[in-house]
């Protein structure tokens, strides 16, 4: 058994997990990679390898209890600790509330919620036995201000930031950090799976957009130096502090620019 530290990542198929997992086996843990591209978890794996570091592939579909038992026993049985658990995975379906198709309601709960709720509540008895560890929940800037067409998906972070909060709190007397990360645009596979449609064409600037490299970093940083919660890029913040002091400004705002407009309301 090794003595290194070990990570659970989910969604580590693409972008943020992707990234992360990277960065971690740099930092020599082993890399537990779980999601449903199991192709593409290989590669990743391969590439680890390539660093000189160990990691594991766990096909894994959130939604499935059984899948999530699967990955924490065979991630005990191959390395014997779990020390961090990066609750990433993760979609978007961004449109009309109306216009949502119920199953893609459902989904979308089902792995941004649900998936995150299962699989902490898996891990937890390991990490209270051993009086240690590290959650990471993956929540969004949508889970601090809410938008149009975002309802769906800023409910299902809202949701994950008082978990996360609420669980910081359960198990802290154990030793275990709960941090919620809150990143604005990153750019990832994630944009593409969304089919928004735009009429104004806004959408974050390019310039404005994180990678998934610097989220993985913060990741990283997280479990060094526990925080409750990161907010990203630091600019951020001012959206939220204006959100929250001034939200019958951002309703006239977003109502007269972007609503009207996307829904053919104007003029
Ligand atoms: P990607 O689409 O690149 O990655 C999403 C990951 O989630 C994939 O690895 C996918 O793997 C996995 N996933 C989806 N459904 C399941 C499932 N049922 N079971 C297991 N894994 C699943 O997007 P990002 O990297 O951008 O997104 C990662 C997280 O970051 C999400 O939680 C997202 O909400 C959050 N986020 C993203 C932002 C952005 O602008 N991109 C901004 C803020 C937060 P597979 O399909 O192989 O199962």
């Amino acid at each position: 058994m090794p003595e290194k530290p070990v990570v659970i990542i989910t969604g580590a198929s693409s972008g943020i997990g992707e990234a992360t997992a990277r960065q971690f086996a740099q930092e020599g843990y082993c890399v537990v990679l779980a999601a449903r591209r199991v192709e593409r978890l290989q590669s990743l794996l391969d590439e680890v390898g390539r660093m000189g570091e160990e990691g594991l592939v766990v096909p894994t579909d959130v939604c499935q209890l059984e899948d999530i038992d699967n990955l924490i026993n065979l991630t005990l049985d191959r390395f014997g600790r779990i020390d961090v658990l990066f609750n990433n995975a993760g979609i978007g379906r961004f449109n009309w509330l109306e216009d949502l198709a119920v199953e893609d309601i459902e989904n979308l709960i089902r792995i941004n919620l649900m998936g995150v709720i299962f699989t902490t509540r898996a891990v937890l008895p390991h990490m209270i036995k051993r009086r240690s560890g590290s959650i990471i929940n993956m929540v969004s800037i949508a889970g601090l201000i809410g938008s149009p067409t975002y309802s769906i998906y800023a409910a299902s972070k809202y949701a994950m930031r008082g978990f996360s909060e609420a669980l910081r709190r359960e198990v802290a007397v154990f030793g275990i950090h709960v941090s919620g990360i809150y990143p604005g645009a990153v750019s990832t596979e994630f944009a593409s799976h969304t089919k928004a449609k735009r009429k104004t064409g806004i959408t974050t600037p390019k310039a404005l957009r994180l990678s998934s490299a610097d989220v993985a970093r913060a990741v990283v940083g997280l479990v060094q130096r526990p925080r409750r919660m990161l907010v990203l890029p630091w600019f951020m913040h001012l959206a939220v502090w204006i959100n929250s002091l001034f939200p019958w400004l951002v309703d006239r705002v977003v109502e007269r620019r972007f609503v009207a407009r996307e829904r053919d309301l104007s003029g």
